[in-house]
């Protein structure tokens, strides 16, 4: 029996996470659940169904609420940093899903690799901004980060048995998003409520967005380059997110990974490997599912691309300044105070004003690549809104 500990158990991976753990009591349970505390009445349920030793809520008036409407029956139930962190490294947890979306997953994500705990990763902030760091980290606690991330998972999977030598460059997959093949022209009046639909996957809010504008891909890339240490990352588009990702090697040999667009089969993948669980999603018929292909990825979506590429080549903190200028944007759109070609201006000028404030390309710290972000609001809230 494998012991998860779910860190974003309310959001989008957190909930089909516990289904794919819902279609294997036998061999997947429950320690502790953790969410930031915006859902709390589903997290209340998801405690009835799972009975997870320990409870960690965010929100300190959330976490009360929470156990007000459990009563006698309340597991511990911890808040703040320090709640999601004891949830972090439980000892009674043999692996962490790491879902929480946002910044706010880095340090829990980094105290369950000190703690020694299988990562399912799906935070990708963490690897985002705090890449170098969190590499190092886990080489030095000889843990494996086995990534959620359809895209990443298909790789990781693609590179069993294959030599470090022997890959040439990874081709990363995007569906292109709600607005693939938009002009400029037409992309300047497109609105938040038309960016909030995917066309082939059901997520979160800030990835449905992300997807749309390729800023997904762009922080996918620097994952990517953490995760599998090569800087050879082509993104590509594949409408139909039936082919999630490919690799070639040195021979020309090209290795796709493919199956339906639902994230249980990664997260099935994370939570099983090395070995796998049982089929719980529909299986992929190749003869109904349309033609499989590829488009390259054109400007103006090229731009959050150039960016990652920008900031992995300064490195140091320049990731987490794109990343953070990336998320104000994004809610800055959402909230329809910007424009959606306003988001792509915004992070290029946070980087460029990083570069005129002579920005850190070396070493740094956690607790600096989470600070950088309210400096970079802070900036971009003075230069725009
Ligand atoms: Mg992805």
């Amino acid at each position: 029996m494998k012991k998860l500990s779910i860190l974003g158990s309310t959001g989008s991976i957190g909930t089909q996470t516990l289904d794919v753990v819902r279609n294997h009591p036998e061999s997947l349970s429950v320690a502790a659940l953790a969410a930031g505390g915006g859902r709390w009445p589903l997290l209340a349920r998801q405690v009835r169904e799972f009975s997870p030793e320990l409870v960690a809520v965010y929100d300190e008036k959330a976490a009360g609420a929470l156990r007000d409407e459990l009563g006698a029956s309340a597991p511990r139930i911890v808040s703040g940093m320090e709640g999601l962190l004891e949830a972090a490294s439980l000892p009674e947890a043999d692996t962490v899903v790491t879902a929480l979306v946002g910044m706010i997953g880095l340090e829990p994500t980094a105290a369950a690799i000190r703690a020694g705990k299988q990562i399912a990763l799906a935070n990708k902030e963490t690897l985002v901004c705090a890449g170098q760091l969190i590499r190092g980290l886990a080489a030095e606690r000889g843990v494996e980060i086995v990534p959620v991330d359809s895209e990443h998972c298909a790789i990781f999977q693609c590179l069993q048995g294959v030599s470090r030598q022997d890959l040439k460059r990874i081709l990363l997959t995007a569906s292109g998003g709600a607005f693939r093949g938009m002009s400029e022209e037409q992309l300047s009046r497109v609105k938040a409520s038309e960016a909030l639909h995917n066309p082939n996957w059901s997520m979160g809010p800030k990835v449905t967005l992300d997807s749309a504008s390729l800023m997904n891909k762009a922080l996918e890339l620097i994952e990517a380059r953490w995760l599998f240490d090569t800087e050879h990352i082509t993104p590509i588009i594949q409408p139909t997110s039936i082919v999630h990702s490919l690799i070639e090697l040195t021979d020309g040999t090209v290795l796709a990974q493919m199956g339906v667009p639902d994230m249980r089969l990664p997260i099935e993948v994370a939570l099983f490997y090395p070995e796998r669980g049982r089929q719980i999603t529909r299986g992929l018929d190749l003869t109904s599912c349309g033609p499989i292909c590829f488009e390259e990825i054109r400007p103006p979506f090229t731009r959050p691309i150039e960016m990652a590429r920008y900031a992995l080549s300064r490195g140091g903190l320049y990731p987490a300044v794109f990343n953070a200028a990336g998320e104000f944007a994004g809610r800055a759109f959402l909230e329809e105070r910007i424009g959606f070609l306003d988001m792509y201006r915004m992070a290029e000028w946070a980087l460029e004003d990083y570069d005129r404030r002579g920005g850190n390309t070396g070493s740094y710290t956690l607790e600096e690549a989470v600070s950088v972000r309210t400096e970079v609001e802070e900036r971009l809230k003075g230069a725009f809104l």
